[in-house]
């Protein structure tokens, strides 16, 4: 009998887990495992903010897949469709070239990217946090900005190269905030020339309140150590324009600014539209077993499946978090052996265990259990939580290093110059198929971390033509 060909798109939380749990509930000759990444590792999101600024290296939030995975083939590419009927998924490679990869199981986790609206000027000067790149490419033009600062002499300039704008409120938008307005901060010391009080750090958020995910106290807390360290924050704001030097905001403001991170919530990986099929803002509807309806060899979970949550019920959906990722790997691991030994599938149940959100420095806002904590307290959880979780012993003794020699030592602040002729926007470096996002407008039922649950309905979205080869 021929060996099942089980393929997985995408090695993020949810997709590398699925394959480091198949290697060990299948012995090699069961089954065959292809693992669809247009990266070499899997990557750990959370602690992107860190890397941005300078705390943590690059590669200690890479976990590198050909050590860590050890039966899985990889498949070096971008799944840009699938011909569901065929079971057939179609990829191209790292090298341009389309291949079709065949499969008996597929399992679909591309995860998302940065939700962007059409807003005029976002596309070319907006810069994302959702990657690497992202992030290291961020640091590089953060500190670039301090150094050109210090040679103008155009007060016009210096204000707003010293100008710094993040939008979104959530746990994204407020890590990576808080921890470069640090970073800036203690670097004015080593530009003389720099008055500090020119530094200026601006967050807007459309919401009410900011990370609405921890609940309204921790919000109130983390807004008042932000607003303590001199960052601005305006709720109830966005951005309407973003031009090469300065920001025009919805409250009739314009803010100098050379720099705007765009971190307003997140939509499904385009391939995702591309399959046709039932989505909920965005996101590929599936049961409580991650099953696809009607494709009994079809699962998906993570930010690209609208997964239902048991727990919360009334139609809720889990939040797009790794928290839910890593723990729909597990059911999806053993729905994928399950449906081929011809067993019970088990539904996807999960207590949110909290959430944890790093301010920098000694600083944190966390709740565990449900128990609100800041401060030291806090950032000791977030740190001992972040040490468990990210994969493998060497990330676990590099990020340990990284944060114990940043201590010590503080900030190099090695600008590394790559990049320095582009505008490394998020259109420029996030991987995004050859699609756009599902629906770029502002009133678009896609998802974002804090409306998802809150909107039940259904939608089949036919706006992108389908990737059947
Ligand atoms: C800055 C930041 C901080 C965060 N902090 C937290 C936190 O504190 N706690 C928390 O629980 N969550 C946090 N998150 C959210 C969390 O990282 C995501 O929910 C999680 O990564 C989702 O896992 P996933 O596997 O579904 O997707 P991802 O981790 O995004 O992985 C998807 C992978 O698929 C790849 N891919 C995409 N499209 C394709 C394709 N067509 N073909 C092949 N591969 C593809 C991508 O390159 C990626 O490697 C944070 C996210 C960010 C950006």
């Amino acid at each position: 009998m021929p060996v099942p060909r089980i393929v997985i798109v995408g090695a993020g939380f949810a997709g590398y887990g699925v394959a480091r749990r198949l290697e060990r509930k299948l012995r090699p000759g069961q089954a065959q495992i292809k693992l669809i990444s247009p990266a070499g590792y899997s990557l750990y999101q959370p602690l992107l903010p860190e890397v941005a600024a300078g705390v943590l290296d690059p590669r200690s939030i890479a976990g590198p897949l050909h050590r860590l995975l050890r039966r899985t083939q990889l498949v070096p590419g971008t799944a840009c469709g699938v011909d569901l009927d065929a079971r057939v998924c179609e990829v191209e490679l790292i090298d341009g070239k389309r291949v079709p990869v065949h499969y008996d199981r597929l399992v679909l986790a591309p995860g998302s990217v940065t939700r962007t609206f059409a807003i005029p000027g976002l596309k070319e000067h907006g810069h994302g946090m959702k990657n690497l790149a992202e992030a290291v490419y961020l640091r590089d033009h953060v500190i670039a900005q301090l150094e050109l600062a210090a040679v103008a002499h155009d007060p016009a300039e210096r204000a707003a190269r010293l100008g710094f704008l993040v939008v979104g409120g959530g746990y994204s938008g407020v890590e990576t905030a808080a921890n470069l307005q640090l970073l800036t901060a203690k670097a004015m010391g080593r530009f003389p020339r720099l008055d500090p009080d020119l530094l200026n750090w601006t967050l807007v958020d459309m919401a009410p309140q900011l990370l609405p995910e921890l609940g309204e106290r921790l919000g109130e807390v983390a807004l008042d150590k932000l607003r303590r360290r001199g960052v601005d924050i305006r709720l109830r704001t966005s951005v309407s324009r973003i031009n090469p030097d300065s920001v025009e905001l919805t409250d009739g403001r314009t803010l100098p600014t050379r720099t705007v991170v765009w971190t307003a919530g997140v939509v499904p990986s385009p391939v995702i539209a591309t399959l046709d099929l039932p989505t909920e803002r965005g996101r590929l509807v599936v049961g409580a077993d991650l099953g696809l309806s009607g494709r009994p060899e079809v699962f998906a979970l993570g930010d690209a499946a609208a997964v239902p949550d048991l727990v919360a019920g009334d139609g809720a959906l889990c939040p797009p978090t790794a928290q839910h990722a890593t723990r729909q790997a597990r059911v999806a691991a053993h729905n994928v052996v399950a449906s081929l030994r011809g067993t019970a599938l088990r539904r996807y149940r999960h207590h949110d265990l909290g959430m944890v959100v790093d301010l920098g420095s000694d600083e944190a806002v966390a709740r565990p259990l449900g128990v609100n904590l800041s401060g030291v307290t806090a950032q000791v959880v977030t740190r001992a939580y972040h040490l468990l979780t990210v994969p493998g012993m060497r990330a676990k003794a590099r990020v340990a290093g990284d944060w114990s020699l940043h201590a010590l030592a503080g900030d190099d602040l090695i600008r590394l110059g790559f990049l320095d002729t582009r505008t490394g926007s998020q259109a420029d470096l996030e991987h995004s198929a050859d699609t756009e996002p599902v629906d770029r407008s502002p009133h678009s039922a896609v998802s974002d971390p804090s409306a998802v649950g809150k909107d039940s309905k259904t939608k089949s979205d036919k706006s992108v033509t389908s990737g059947k080869s």
